[in-house]
Protein backbone atom coordinates (compact mmCIF):
# COMPACT_ATOMS: atom_id res chain seq x y z
CA UNK A 1 0.00 0.00 0.00
CA UNK A 2 1.44 3.09 -0.85
CA UNK A 3 2.65 5.63 2.04
CA UNK A 4 -0.43 8.19 2.98
CA UNK A 5 -1.55 10.14 6.49
CA UNK A 6 -4.34 9.70 8.52
CA UNK A 7 -5.62 13.05 7.04
CA UNK A 8 -5.31 10.80 3.19
CA UNK A 9 -2.21 12.93 2.27
CA UNK A 10 0.01 10.43 0.16
CA UNK A 11 3.61 10.91 0.85
CA UNK A 12 5.34 11.49 -2.07
CA UNK A 13 8.25 13.70 -1.49
CA UNK A 14 11.42 13.03 0.86
CA UNK A 15 14.42 15.30 1.77
CA UNK A 16 17.73 14.14 2.72
CA UNK A 17 20.01 15.87 4.62
CA UNK A 18 23.44 14.43 4.15
CA UNK A 19 25.14 17.31 6.72
CA UNK A 20 24.56 19.06 9.34
CA UNK A 21 27.37 21.95 8.36
CA UNK A 22 27.01 24.53 6.91
CA UNK A 23 29.66 27.18 5.38
CA UNK A 24 27.38 30.15 5.51
CA UNK A 25 25.88 32.30 8.49
CA UNK A 26 22.74 33.39 7.40
CA UNK A 27 20.94 35.66 9.75
CA UNK A 28 17.64 34.77 9.57
CA UNK A 29 19.24 30.92 10.00
CA UNK A 30 21.49 31.14 12.43
CA UNK A 31 22.85 32.65 14.96
CA UNK A 32 26.51 32.81 13.61
CA UNK A 33 28.43 31.18 16.59
CA UNK A 34 26.83 27.72 17.33
CA UNK A 35 28.04 25.17 14.18
CA UNK A 36 26.96 21.47 13.68
CA UNK A 37 25.05 20.14 16.19
CA UNK A 38 24.56 16.86 14.76
CA UNK A 39 26.41 14.03 13.08
CA UNK A 40 25.91 12.42 9.67
CA UNK A 41 25.39 9.09 8.49
CA UNK A 42 27.88 6.62 6.05
CA UNK A 43 26.10 7.08 2.49
CA UNK A 44 25.22 3.64 2.17
CA UNK A 45 22.72 4.74 5.27
CA UNK A 46 20.89 7.06 3.59
CA UNK A 47 20.54 5.26 0.56
CA UNK A 48 18.83 2.13 2.11
CA UNK A 49 16.78 4.58 3.74
CA UNK A 50 15.56 6.09 0.18
CA UNK A 51 15.26 2.76 -1.40
CA UNK A 52 13.07 1.73 1.60
CA UNK A 53 10.69 4.67 1.11
CA UNK A 54 10.65 4.44 -2.56
CA UNK A 55 9.66 1.33 -2.11
CA UNK A 56 6.16 2.94 -0.18
CA UNK A 57 5.60 5.53 -3.03
CA UNK A 58 8.43 7.92 -2.56
CA UNK A 59 8.17 9.78 -6.00
CA UNK A 60 11.05 12.93 -5.59
CA UNK A 61 14.32 13.02 -3.73
CA UNK A 62 15.58 16.33 -2.36
CA UNK A 63 18.91 16.34 -1.19
CA UNK A 64 20.12 19.12 1.57
CA UNK A 65 21.55 19.97 4.33
CA UNK A 66 23.42 21.86 6.21
CA UNK A 67 25.31 22.62 3.24
CA UNK A 68 24.93 19.06 1.01
CA UNK A 69 28.14 20.16 -1.50
CA UNK A 70 30.24 20.35 1.39
CA UNK A 71 30.12 16.76 1.66
CA UNK A 72 32.83 14.58 0.02
CA UNK A 73 30.76 11.85 -1.99
CA UNK A 74 27.87 13.85 -2.91
CA UNK A 75 27.83 13.37 -6.70
CA UNK A 76 28.62 9.27 -6.07
CA UNK A 77 25.56 9.73 -3.96
CA UNK A 78 23.38 11.43 -6.34
CA UNK A 79 24.21 8.83 -8.78
CA UNK A 80 23.71 5.53 -6.64
CA UNK A 81 20.04 7.42 -6.03
CA UNK A 82 19.76 7.68 -9.58
CA UNK A 83 19.82 4.10 -10.09
CA UNK A 84 16.68 3.60 -7.64
CA UNK A 85 13.45 3.33 -9.45
CA UNK A 86 9.77 3.53 -8.47
CA UNK A 87 7.12 1.66 -7.88
CA UNK A 88 6.29 1.72 -11.01
CA UNK A 89 9.96 1.23 -12.69
CA UNK A 90 9.64 5.01 -13.47
CA UNK A 91 12.83 7.39 -12.39
CA UNK A 92 13.14 9.26 -9.56
CA UNK A 93 12.66 13.08 -9.38
CA UNK A 94 16.17 13.97 -7.58
CA UNK A 95 16.90 17.64 -6.74
CA UNK A 96 19.51 19.15 -4.63
CA UNK A 97 19.05 22.25 -2.56
CA UNK A 98 22.29 24.33 -2.03
CA UNK A 99 23.93 27.52 -0.76
CA UNK A 100 25.89 27.42 -4.70
CA UNK A 101 29.53 28.75 -2.63
CA UNK A 102 30.94 25.51 -4.14
CA UNK A 103 28.42 24.58 -7.22
CA UNK A 104 30.68 26.24 -10.01
CA UNK A 105 32.79 22.96 -9.97
CA UNK A 106 30.09 20.83 -9.09
CA UNK A 107 26.88 21.34 -11.61
CA UNK A 108 28.76 19.05 -14.09
CA UNK A 109 28.99 16.30 -12.03
CA UNK A 110 26.31 16.54 -10.37
CA UNK A 111 24.16 16.83 -13.56
CA UNK A 112 26.07 13.52 -15.42
CA UNK A 113 25.30 11.50 -12.09
CA UNK A 114 21.63 11.97 -12.73
CA UNK A 115 20.81 14.85 -10.53
CA UNK A 116 17.42 16.82 -12.47
CA UNK A 117 17.28 19.99 -10.52
CA UNK A 118 18.97 22.21 -8.65
CA UNK A 119 17.40 24.93 -6.54
CA UNK A 120 19.93 27.99 -5.12
CA UNK A 121 19.27 30.03 -2.05
CA UNK A 122 20.40 33.85 -2.32
CA UNK A 123 18.80 36.19 0.02
CA UNK A 124 20.15 39.35 -2.32
CA UNK A 125 21.42 40.10 -5.83
CA UNK A 126 23.71 43.29 -4.39
CA UNK A 127 27.39 41.88 -2.91
CA UNK A 128 26.87 44.06 0.02
CA UNK A 129 24.02 43.10 1.25
CA UNK A 130 24.47 39.82 0.13
CA UNK A 131 27.30 39.64 2.54
CA UNK A 132 25.69 41.37 5.07
CA UNK A 133 23.56 38.40 5.22
CA UNK A 134 25.65 35.11 4.60
CA UNK A 135 28.42 36.98 7.18
CA UNK A 136 30.52 35.59 4.69
CA UNK A 137 32.56 38.04 2.68
CA UNK A 138 33.56 36.96 -0.57
CA UNK A 139 29.88 34.64 -1.71
CA UNK A 140 28.52 36.79 -3.72
CA UNK A 141 30.68 35.75 -6.62
CA UNK A 142 31.29 32.03 -5.98
CA UNK A 143 27.43 31.84 -6.01
CA UNK A 144 26.42 33.82 -8.97
CA UNK A 145 29.10 31.57 -10.50
CA UNK A 146 27.30 28.06 -9.46
CA UNK A 147 24.12 29.59 -11.09
CA UNK A 148 25.76 30.09 -14.27
CA UNK A 149 27.54 26.66 -14.40
CA UNK A 150 23.82 24.81 -13.35
CA UNK A 151 22.06 26.99 -16.41
CA UNK A 152 24.96 25.64 -18.42
CA UNK A 153 24.64 21.78 -17.40
CA UNK A 154 21.15 21.68 -18.17
CA UNK A 155 20.12 22.12 -14.41
CA UNK A 156 17.34 22.86 -15.84
CA UNK A 157 14.62 24.84 -14.79
CA UNK A 158 16.68 26.85 -12.44
CA UNK A 159 15.18 28.42 -9.27
CA UNK A 160 16.65 30.56 -7.09
CA UNK A 161 14.85 30.86 -3.33
CA UNK A 162 15.23 34.13 -1.42
CA UNK A 163 14.46 34.49 1.87
CA UNK A 164 12.66 37.75 3.20
CA UNK A 165 12.99 39.40 6.54
CA UNK A 166 12.06 42.74 7.04
CA UNK A 167 15.14 45.36 7.52
CA UNK A 168 17.43 43.25 5.52
CA UNK A 169 16.30 42.44 1.87
CA UNK A 170 12.96 43.50 1.03
CA UNK A 171 14.58 45.94 -0.88
CA UNK A 172 15.76 43.35 -2.71
CA UNK A 173 12.66 42.51 -4.38
CA UNK A 174 12.62 44.36 -7.66
CA UNK A 175 16.03 43.77 -8.10
CA UNK A 176 15.36 40.33 -7.96
CA UNK A 177 12.61 40.72 -10.65
CA UNK A 178 14.96 42.03 -12.86
CA UNK A 179 17.53 38.98 -12.01
CA UNK A 180 14.73 36.86 -12.92
CA UNK A 181 15.03 38.04 -16.12
CA UNK A 182 18.23 39.13 -16.78
CA UNK A 183 19.34 35.93 -15.60
CA UNK A 184 16.44 33.18 -16.96
CA UNK A 185 15.90 32.04 -13.50
CA UNK A 186 13.05 31.58 -11.60
CA UNK A 187 13.25 33.41 -8.43
CA UNK A 188 11.25 32.20 -5.84
CA UNK A 189 10.40 34.34 -2.94
CA UNK A 190 9.86 32.44 0.71
CA UNK A 191 8.08 33.94 3.53
CA UNK A 192 10.22 33.63 7.00
CA UNK A 193 9.46 31.33 9.08
CA UNK A 194 9.89 30.75 12.50
CA UNK A 195 12.37 27.83 12.78
CA UNK A 196 15.88 30.60 12.98
CA UNK A 197 18.66 30.07 15.59
CA UNK A 198 18.29 33.20 16.75
CA UNK A 199 14.81 32.92 17.82
CA UNK A 200 13.64 36.74 15.85
CA UNK A 201 10.61 35.92 14.40
CA UNK A 202 7.45 38.41 14.74
CA UNK A 203 4.87 38.52 12.66
CA UNK A 204 6.78 42.10 11.46
CA UNK A 205 9.36 40.53 10.23
CA UNK A 206 7.49 38.58 7.59
CA UNK A 207 7.45 39.98 4.39
CA UNK A 208 4.00 38.34 3.03
CA UNK A 209 2.92 37.05 -0.59
CA UNK A 210 0.50 40.12 -0.90
CA UNK A 211 3.65 42.98 -0.11
CA UNK A 212 5.85 40.86 -2.46
CA UNK A 213 2.98 41.60 -5.21
CA UNK A 214 2.30 44.68 -4.54
CA UNK A 215 6.04 45.91 -4.92
CA UNK A 216 6.66 43.56 -7.62
CA UNK A 217 3.52 45.69 -9.74
CA UNK A 218 5.51 48.55 -9.25
CA UNK A 219 8.12 47.29 -11.41
CA UNK A 220 5.80 45.24 -14.03
CA UNK A 221 2.95 43.93 -13.98
CA UNK A 222 2.55 40.07 -13.05
CA UNK A 223 0.22 37.61 -14.41
CA UNK A 224 -0.40 34.56 -12.11
CA UNK A 225 0.36 30.90 -13.73
CA UNK A 226 -2.09 28.10 -12.84
CA UNK A 227 -0.27 26.25 -10.81
CA UNK A 228 -0.91 22.03 -9.38
CA UNK A 229 -2.68 22.26 -5.54
CA UNK A 230 0.54 20.15 -4.56
CA UNK A 231 2.81 23.35 -5.72
CA UNK A 232 3.94 25.13 -2.59
CA UNK A 233 4.39 28.52 -4.80
CA UNK A 234 2.24 30.51 -6.32
CA UNK A 235 3.61 31.21 -9.80
CA UNK A 236 3.68 34.42 -11.72
CA UNK A 237 5.12 35.58 -15.11
CA UNK A 238 5.95 39.14 -15.96
CA UNK A 239 3.64 41.07 -18.56
CA UNK A 240 5.81 40.39 -22.04
CA UNK A 241 6.49 37.10 -20.74
CA UNK A 242 9.85 37.10 -19.78
CA UNK A 243 10.90 36.23 -16.67
CA UNK A 244 9.43 34.26 -13.88
CA UNK A 245 8.97 34.86 -10.24
CA UNK A 246 7.10 32.38 -7.70
CA UNK A 247 6.43 32.99 -3.71
CA UNK A 248 6.33 30.35 -1.13
CA UNK A 249 4.02 31.66 1.47
CA UNK A 250 3.67 28.98 4.33
CA UNK A 251 3.04 31.79 7.03
CA UNK A 252 0.20 33.92 4.90
CA UNK A 253 -1.37 31.26 2.70
CA UNK A 254 -0.55 28.04 4.42
CA UNK A 255 -0.10 24.78 2.53
CA UNK A 256 -0.52 22.28 4.93
CA UNK A 257 -3.53 21.28 3.45
CA UNK A 258 -1.38 19.19 0.24
CA UNK A 259 1.84 18.60 2.08
CA UNK A 260 3.39 15.49 0.59
CA UNK A 261 6.40 15.17 2.47
CA UNK A 262 8.56 14.08 5.13
CA UNK A 263 12.68 14.50 6.07
CA UNK A 264 15.13 12.40 7.26
CA UNK A 265 17.62 14.79 9.37
CA UNK A 266 21.89 14.38 8.79
CA UNK A 267 21.59 11.71 11.71
CA UNK A 268 18.45 9.60 10.52
CA UNK A 269 16.07 10.87 12.25
CA UNK A 270 12.73 11.39 10.29
CA UNK A 271 10.33 14.30 10.81
CA UNK A 272 7.13 14.54 9.76
CA UNK A 273 6.85 18.64 9.63
CA UNK A 274 9.09 21.34 10.26
CA UNK A 275 7.11 22.33 13.13
CA UNK A 276 7.77 18.59 14.74
CA UNK A 277 8.15 19.16 18.67
CA UNK A 278 9.83 15.25 18.05
CA UNK A 279 11.51 13.32 15.56
CA UNK A 280 11.46 9.31 14.84
CA UNK A 281 14.85 7.34 14.93
CA UNK A 282 14.95 5.62 12.10
CA UNK A 283 18.49 5.13 11.89
CA UNK A 284 18.61 3.53 15.60
CA UNK A 285 16.23 0.80 14.17
CA UNK A 286 19.07 0.20 11.13
CA UNK A 287 21.41 0.11 13.94
CA UNK A 288 19.86 -2.84 15.87
CA UNK A 289 19.64 -4.89 12.98
CA UNK A 290 16.27 -3.97 11.48
CA UNK A 291 15.47 -5.99 7.96
CA UNK A 292 13.34 -3.35 5.43
CA UNK A 293 9.94 -4.73 6.53
CA UNK A 294 10.63 -3.69 10.33
CA UNK A 295 11.39 0.06 8.68
CA UNK A 296 8.11 -0.26 6.48
CA UNK A 297 5.92 -0.71 9.43
CA UNK A 298 8.21 1.74 11.34
CA UNK A 299 7.90 4.59 8.96
CA UNK A 300 4.28 3.37 8.10
CA UNK A 301 3.61 4.13 11.90
CA UNK A 302 5.26 7.42 12.53
CA UNK A 303 3.62 9.08 9.03
CA UNK A 304 0.64 8.12 10.72
CA UNK A 305 1.42 10.54 13.22
CA UNK A 306 2.28 13.43 10.74
CA UNK A 307 0.85 17.04 12.05
CA UNK A 308 -2.51 18.28 10.41
CA UNK A 309 -0.72 21.96 10.03
CA UNK A 310 1.46 23.99 11.99
CA UNK A 311 -0.06 26.95 13.98
CA UNK A 312 2.33 29.52 13.08
CA UNK A 313 1.67 32.73 14.83
CA UNK A 314 -1.33 31.57 16.83
CA UNK A 315 -1.45 31.69 20.69
CA UNK A 316 -0.68 27.63 21.18
CA UNK A 317 2.69 27.84 18.64
CA UNK A 318 5.20 25.55 19.83
CA UNK A 319 8.64 26.06 18.52
CA UNK A 320 9.93 23.03 16.67
CA UNK A 321 12.66 20.80 18.21
CA UNK A 322 15.09 22.01 15.50
CA UNK A 323 15.83 24.82 13.75
CA UNK A 324 16.07 25.09 10.07
CA UNK A 325 19.86 24.17 9.20
CA UNK A 326 19.53 20.96 11.70
CA UNK A 327 16.37 19.84 9.34
CA UNK A 328 17.08 19.98 6.14
CA UNK A 329 14.93 22.47 3.88
N1 LIG B 1 22.44 25.07 2.69
C1 LIG B 1 21.40 24.83 1.74
C2 LIG B 1 20.83 26.13 1.23
O1 LIG B 1 21.31 27.19 1.63
O2 LIG B 1 19.91 26.08 0.42
C3 LIG B 1 20.29 23.90 2.23
C4 LIG B 1 19.78 24.06 3.64
S1 LIG B 1 18.94 25.60 3.97
C5 LIG B 1 18.52 25.37 5.66
C6 LIG B 1 17.44 25.35 3.08
C7 LIG B 1 16.58 26.55 2.84
O3 LIG B 1 15.95 26.95 4.04
C8 LIG B 1 17.30 27.77 2.30
O4 LIG B 1 16.67 28.21 1.12
C9 LIG B 1 17.11 28.79 3.40
O5 LIG B 1 17.05 30.07 2.88
C10 LIG B 1 15.81 28.35 4.00
N2 LIG B 1 15.56 28.85 5.36
C11 LIG B 1 16.39 28.80 6.42
N3 LIG B 1 15.82 29.34 7.51
C12 LIG B 1 14.58 29.73 7.13
C13 LIG B 1 13.48 30.35 7.81
N4 LIG B 1 13.56 30.67 9.10
N5 LIG B 1 12.36 30.60 7.11
C14 LIG B 1 12.28 30.27 5.79
N6 LIG B 1 13.26 29.65 5.11
C15 LIG B 1 14.40 29.40 5.76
Amino acid sequence: MLLSDKFGRPITDLRIAITDHCNYKCVYCRTGNQGALYGDLPFADYLRMARVLVGMGIRKIRITGGEPLLRKGVVEFVRDVAKVRCRDHAPLDIALTTNGHLLAELAQPLKDAGLNRITVSMDAVDPDRFARITRVPTGFDNVLAGIRAARGAGLWPMKVNCVLMRGFNEDQIIPFGMFAREEGVIVRFIEFMPLEEDRVWAPSTVVTLDEILRRMAEYRPLVEIPHERSETARRYRFDDGIGEIGIIAPVSHPFCGHCSRIRITSDGKIRTCLFSVWDHDLHELMRRGALDEQLEDFIRGVVQRKEERHHIGEPDFVPASRTMVHIGG
